[in-house]
């Protein structure tokens, strides 16, 4: 029995694919001192633990045995400040997209590019998340939590986070070992606008002065004339990681198939491929299976047409990944994280 907690609570609300399972155990802690009293509760009753956030990259296979914890800590402050930068501190339960336009309203600039992506704060450095030429990371100073198995608190460093394409510490040593409570960016006050990514530049050409509101807004546009909005249509965004393999790999696809976009994937010469392209030449955009299918705009992206299951749709993401394996040679990843 864990204190202050909902029982057999359906999560269905709370994932944005919108699948049905219950987790036997619920909470949405405001504050340190209930996250605390819940993870000693559950330690004492020793089941297990998720963290769940907007629920936006997760897919629940089946029922939740245990506890599963919706931080919903707000507020962004101000900790430090110069001439050039603001610290902002956001608690993990602040809505991401709330976050970015607290931000772009105060003239301070470094998330713009990442405006209108779903979830909350607290999920931001988890995979490190990314649009337009952006990440999390570039302006991300440090993540404050909790360890999970002993209740401490952490501060961990931008470079303590091991940051990378989607990635991050919390999904490797520290998977499912912490609970996130607050992020601190260091944001600026003369920003560099990034704008070479994408149709950003395209969208903004109809005006003549570029600011950070209008970069918000060109990417929320360009994003919804793109991508479903999973109140409409259930979905978790990109089902699948752009593959990084390299360099010889990559030679070998393109002598194959000379059209095959390839990016520089960082500093060690690996190469990242495109997993939507992969599954357009695979013939796959568009294609359903009862009530799973890949979007009929977006190869990357999954959908629930309304009374899918996590089954059905854990099933046909396999054989996508069989079928683009069989055609490319290459294994394409989930970036949603499956909680079985
Ligand atoms: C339409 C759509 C578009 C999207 N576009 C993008 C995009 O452009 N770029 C991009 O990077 N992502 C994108 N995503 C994916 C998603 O928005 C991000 O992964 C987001 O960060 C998930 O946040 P969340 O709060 O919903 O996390 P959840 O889905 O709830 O959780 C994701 C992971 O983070 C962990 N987690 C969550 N909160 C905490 C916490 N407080 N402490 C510890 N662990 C925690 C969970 O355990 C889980 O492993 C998109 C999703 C959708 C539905």
């Amino acid at each position: 029995m864990i204190n202050n907690t909902k029982k057999n609570k359906s999560l269905k609300p709370f994932t944005t694919f919108g699948f049905e399972a219950r987790a036997r155990y619920f909470a949405a802690p405001e504050t340190l001192d209930e996250i605390e009293n819940l993870l000693a509760d559950a330690q004492k009753s020793d089941i297990p633990l998720f963290i769940l956030g907007g629920g936006s990259n997760v897919v629940f296979a089946c029922d939740f045995d245990g506890l599963v914890i919706c931080p919903r800590i707000g507020g962004i402050k101000v900790v430090d400040e110069d001439g050039e930068h603001v610290l902002l501190k956001a608690g993990a339960g602040v809505v991401w997209d709330d976050f970015v336009r607290y931000a772009v309203e105060h003239n301070l600039g470094g998330v713009e590019n990442l405006s209108a992506i779903p979830g909350n704060v607290g999920a931001s450095p988890v995979q490190n998340i990314g649009a337009y030429g952006m990440e999390a990371k570039d302006s991300l100073v440090a993540v404050n939590g909790v360890f999970i198995e002993n209740g401490k608190q952490f501060t961990l460093e931008n470079a303590e986070c091991r940051f990378a394409y989607r990635d991050s510490i919390f999904k490797n040593e520290l998977k499912r070992k912490t609970v996130v409570t607050h992020v601190v960016f260091k944001l600026s006050k003369n920003p560099e606008y990034k704008l070479d990514y994408g149709n950003l530049k395209d969208e903004l050409s109809k005006y003549d002065e570029i600011n950070l509101r209008r970069i918000r807004q060109s990417v929320i546009a360009i994003r919804a004339s793109k991508l479903p909005d999973p109140k409409d249509l259930g979905n978790a965004g990109s089902f699948f990681k752009n593959p990084i393999v390299d360099r010889t790999e990559a030679n070998r696809l393109l002598e194959l198939y000379p059209s095959m976009p390839v990016y520089p994937a960082d500093s060690s010469g690996k190469v990242k491929l495109s997993a939507g392209w992969m599954i357009e030449k695979c013939s796959l955009k568009g294609y359903r299976e009862n009530n799973i299918g890949v979007h009929r705009q977006q190869a990357l992206v999954l959908v629930n047409y309304g009374e899918g299951t996590a089954s059905e749709l854990i099933a046909f993401a396999q054989m996508m990944q069989t079928i683009v394996f069989e055609k490319f040679g290459v294994i394409i990843e989930p970036e949603v994280n499956i909680i079985n």
